[in-house]
């Protein structure tokens, strides 16, 4: 709430005040609700360099000021940033602990997924999924982590963080055209890292055919062939037919469907599900998303699969991709 962007911002605190609000209409959906750590110095130094984190300490304690078009701070917006990525480590310390949790969410903002190693951008300052991801790694030695970015733009950041990482597959559905204009299906990783970034560009207008199919017909069959341990969700609903910032169509059955999907697959492969906040800037979409992706990854038993959902082109395109790189 602290993290002040100024008059007129889409990423602004009301975001979560509604969601705040919405969870506590709904005793949260059951979920037990935990206050976020900020990230410690270790685990933010584990993907961003000394210089971006202190560049961005020394503009917020100078009362805040703007970093690109989008992209502005207050004073306390990198320590909003902090809890933001500290939320996704608390998050995944939680899921991987002997008895844990098995599904959870890390709700914050400013959001990550822009963010790059060195560079703020796009409304975020630290990449909040890459460092719970870096941390699932590092601290408790995961071999594979797969981290699926639903944002409607893509997660530039995370593309570039983890591009010649094998242990991290990125895939990563989102408009094209639109901001910040990367991720074609081409960019498919490089080095150690070749065939662990799946990228599927959607045109705008794509709704909930597209986006599920997506999950279902490529996010599902990957996982089942690559085994992650941890599945975390880059969760933005900017791609909801009301959001302002895109054009795409996705409805709140559509999500409910995209989460029912990836619940089913942590089922299956008996691995912790994390869903991180990302972008939504439309009130009423942002805080039902939010609400029907909690509610449906937490169903017992998980819902069926949508009846009759086509294999969209662009789904089975880029799993016969992956797979002649994956192997
Ligand atoms: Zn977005």
């Amino acid at each position: 709430m602290a993290h002040d962007t100024g008059p007129g911002h889409p990423e602004r605190a009301d975001r979560i005040a509604a969601l705040a609000a919405a969870l506590d209409d709904n005793d949260a959906f059951g979920y037990e609700r935990r206050e976020s750590p900020p990230a410690t110095d270790e685990q933010l130094l584990a993907v961003h360099p000394e210089a971006h984190v202190h560049a961005l300490e020394a503009l917020c304690a100078a009362g805040g000021g703007t970093i690109d078009a989008d992209t502005v701070v207050s004073a306390r917006s990198c320590e909003a940033a902090r809890h933001a990525a500290g939320g996704v480590v608390a998050l995944v310390d939680a899921l991987l602990a002997a008895d844990g949790p098995r599904i959870g969410a890390s709700v914050h903002r400013p959001p990550g997924h822009h963010a790059e190693r060195a560079r703020a951008m796009g409304f975020c300052l630290y990449n909040s999924v890459a460092v719970g991801a870096r941390w699932a790694l590092d601290h408790h030695g995961l071999e594979r982590v797969l981290v699926f970015d639903s944002d409607v733009h893509h997660g530039n950041g995370t593309n570039a963080i983890f591009r010649a990482e094998p242990r991290v597959l990125f895939v990563s559905v989102h408009q094209s055209p639109l901001y910040p204009g990367t991720g074609p299906a081409t960019d498919v990783g490089s080095g150690p890292g070749l065939g662990t970034t799946v990228n599927v560009p959607v045109p705008g207008g794509s709704g909930d055919e597209t986006f599920c199919s997506v999950v279902e017909h490529l996010v599902v069959p990957l996982a089942r062939s690559w085994r992650p341990e941890l599945l975390l969700v880059s969760a933005g609903f900017d791609a909801h037919a009301d959001d302002p910032l895109a054009g795409c169509a996705v409805t709140d059955a559509g999500y409910a469907a995209m989460a029912s999907s990836l619940r089913r697959v942590a089922d299956e492969l008996q691995i912790p599900l994390a869903i991180v906040l990302e972008g939504g800037y439309e009130l009423g979409a942002l805080t039902r998303g939010l609400c029907v992706t909690l509610e449906a990854i937490a169903a017992e038993p998980a819902a069926p699969p949508p009846a009759g959902l086509a294999s969209h082109p662009l789904a089975v395109g880029a799993l016969e991709r992956a797979r002649a790189l994956l192997g």
